[in-house]
């Protein structure tokens, strides 16, 4: 699968998605990631991105011409792709395991990264199908948001996760949070890993967890039962 992220700052995507399981998957040729830096795109003889609200108001928005110019661009770089472009902001639908699970079905997402008020809503409504938020919360960028929801929809991609790794028993995955797990050592200063985890019996272990998991998601995340 193919991740086009639009950003002013594609430093902060690459040192991210660049290490650990994400990273290896890159390396491996399961995913190819790249970061276009829409300041490239700008026309401004200054490479402006970024423009006063008409109306007035707070702060800088990105301007249309340079994520314009950058999203036709990237577009045209896997035109032949079932490609889907999403702008990362607060007022999106908000991220969980079945929308990852459902964009997992696209060969290549493009996302779009606001930055300090926001974009011009004009770049979202031409060249956007969809507005994907990480939470009820504002933060200054949407390169930490393009950065989750490129690891929860990579993680999904057959080959990311080695077997060892994987995802199906994981929190959300089966519509509860996942059991509580424990590795060595056995005795944490006087407090012992639970006796049935240790008694080699696989059915009373899958009671144990499934108990286990039931119980924690009525303390933590009723809403999902
Ligand atoms: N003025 C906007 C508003 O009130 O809705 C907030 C803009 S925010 C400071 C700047 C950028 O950060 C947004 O354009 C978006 O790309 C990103 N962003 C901030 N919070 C986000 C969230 N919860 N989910 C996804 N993206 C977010």
């Amino acid at each position: 699968m193919r991740f086009d992220i639009l950003t002013l700052f594609p430093g902060m995507i690459e040192s991210f998605l660049g290490a650990s399981i994400i990273g290896r998957a890159r390396k491996n040729g399961i995913l190819d990631i790249f970061a276009h830096d829409i300041r490239g795109y700008s026309q401004d003889k200054h490479h402006r991105v970024d423009d006063t609200p008409c109306g007035g108001g707070m702060g800088m928005l990105m301007s249309v011409p340079p994520i314009a110019s950058c999203h036709r661009a990237v577009y045209k770089m896997g035109a032949t792709l079932k490609t889907k472009t999403i702008y990362m902001s607060p007022q999106g639908r908000t991220l969980t395991q079945n929308i990852a699970r459902e964009l997992s079905g696209y060969e290549r997402l493009i996302i779009l990264c606001g930055h300090y008020e926001g974009v011009d809503r004009r770049a979202v409504e031409l060249f956007c199908d969809d507005e994907i938020s990480v939470g009820d919360y504002v933060l200054t960028g949407g390169e930490l948001p393009a950065c989750i929801l490129t690891d929860c929809v990579a993680r999904l991609i057959p080959g990311v996760l080695s077997d060892s790794e994987c995802y199906e028993t994981e929190s959300f995955m089966n519509g509860l949070l996942e059991y509580p797990q424990y590795t060595r050592p056995i005795d944490f200063e006087g407090h012992p890993v639970p006796e049935v985890l240790l008694s080699g019996d696989h059915k009373k272990i899958l009671q144990w967890r499934k108990r286990q998991a039931l119980e924690l998601t009525k303390k933590n995340r009723p809403d999902l039962l």
